[in-house]
């Protein structure tokens, strides 16, 4: 049993990315023996409780994270000259990293690659999402511009809770919460700021445990969409464009928008930028994690960018926290591709809720290697698309999480640059 062992103290996602070609290998076994049943029935389960486990950890994550994110706000309240200027200018870039990568998904589209005919099984298993789907869009004719408002503010918590498709209004429940929290006097909310921090620290070590099941429950699911595919490998293509077209996102994020940001905001030249971002980029790329590289982002502003203590010491902590362009740009690719391989259209509402929704729940997002998976089965079930599909995509995720994470670092830098510059 030496093996296992020596699978098993393998870095993550290697083992994510074995558990993918297990996952491949038995269900192309089983359909050569006939196994699909012994799949469906035995195998593919242990897929769903996975999935289910990361549904399970979403509301609770980012309702807590993101009520301790408000609150946070209070102690620097002393800041509160940059701290409004810092959180406008972290929506704005998320929202273009979004839109950017809507765009990319939408052109390219990746997920239409698949063999359409072929995998008909697989959109067979899907069929009742895509039907609700088609309705969705002939309602919406119906109904006026501002309908999605409804599905923002909720009219009670506790059924806006009990529903994963209603995560937008559970955020507005936390935000709403939190910024009710802000205004009261600091001594009266004290136990509240502890209690989530507490509340946080155990949730994140829930997550912890969760994404180490990710080998195994990637495995399954893969072997589940092997079966239900019938053995069509036109999958595996449309995923290296999929990755190809988040790297693309990517490398536009940071070697176009962070550049031009710096040179129309601030008089540093954009080489020095670049050059002194290098380590920052490389930390963030082998970690995977932007909390990890938060001292090293901090340093290097600090020194090489000659950025205020001051500025720095606010602006990349909260960055940090709720500024998560590379993941933004990445969710809105991810959720697009999981729709198109599925065959489900989205309407013109359901994009705008991606958008919202990434953005608020970008907040959410632990900074840590994987951080997003939990939060992108809460963007796909907010607009209906089962959260399964992320079975597709994990199985390569390590190197783009890589790259989403040098580009999360560097969009707190550049926002750093900026606000001190002002
Ligand atoms: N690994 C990312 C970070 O730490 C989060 C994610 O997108 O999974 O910034």
């Amino acid at each position: 049993m030496s093996w296992i062992k020596k699978i098993v103290s393998l870095p993550l996602y290697m083992q994510i990315l074995l558990g993918m070609l297990a996952g491949v290998l038995i269900g192309v076994a089983a359909l050569q023996v006939d196994g699909v049943l012994f799949v469906q029935h035995w195998i593919r389960p242990w897929g769903q409780v996975f999935v289910r486990l990361l549904q399970l950890i979403a509301i609770p994550l980012v309702f807590i994270s993101l009520i301790k994110g408000v609150m946070g706000l209070k102690d620097i309240s002393k800041f509160s000259r940059i701290g409004g200027k810092t959180i406008a200018i972290y929506l704005a870039t998320t929202c273009v990293a979004v839109l950017l990568g809507l765009f990319l998904g939408l052109i390219v589209q990746p997920g239409k690659l698949v063999n359409h005919s072929r995998v008909a099984h697989i959109q067979e298993n899907y069929l009742s999402v895509v039907e609700e789907k088609k309705q969705i869009s002939k309602q919406e004719q119906d109904r006026g511009p501002l309908y999605f408002l409804n599905d923002i503010v909720p009219n009670n918590i506790v059924g806006a809770a009990a529903d994963n498709s209603k995560m937008l209004q559970v955020i507005f429940f936390a935000v709403f919460f939190g910024i009710a929290a802000l205004t009261l006097p600091k001594d009266k909310i004290t136990p509240v700021i502890a209690l989530f921090d507490g509340l946080n620290d155990i949730i994140l070590r829930m997550v912890d445990y969760i994404v180490k099941f990710a080998p195994w429950g990637v495995a399954a699911l893969m072997a589940g969409l092997v079966t239900d595919a019938g053995g069509d490998m036109s999958i595996f293509g449309a995923l290296s464009v999929y990755a190809l077209v988040v790297a693309a996102g990517m490398f536009f994020l940071l070697l176009g928008f962070y550049p031009l940001l710096v040179r129309l905001f601030t008089k540093m030249s954009i080489k020095k930028f670049i050059r002194a971002m290098y380590p920052v980029q490389l930390f963030a790329f082998t970690t995977s994690s932007s909390a990890a590289t938060l001292p090293v982002t901090m340093e290097v502003v600090e020194k090489d960018l000659k950025v205020s203590q001051e500025v720095a010491s606010f602006v990349l902590p909260v960055g940090v926290t709720i500024n998560m362009d590379g993941t933004s740009c990445y969710q809105a690719i991810s959720v697009l591709f999981i729709a198109q391989v599925l065959g489900i259209e989205l309407a013109l509402s359901q994009l705008l809720i991606i958008v919202l929704m990434t953005i608020l729940s970008s907040i959410g997002t632990p900074g840590i290697p994987g951080g997003s998976y939990v939060v992108l089965t809460m963007v796909l079930t907010s607009v209906g698309i089962p959260a399964e599909g992320l079975a597709l995509i994990l199985g390569i995720d390590r190197p783009l999480d890589m790259l989403r994470t040098a580009v999360n670092v560097t969009g707190d830098a550049t926002v750093a640059v900026i606000v001190d510059r002002k």
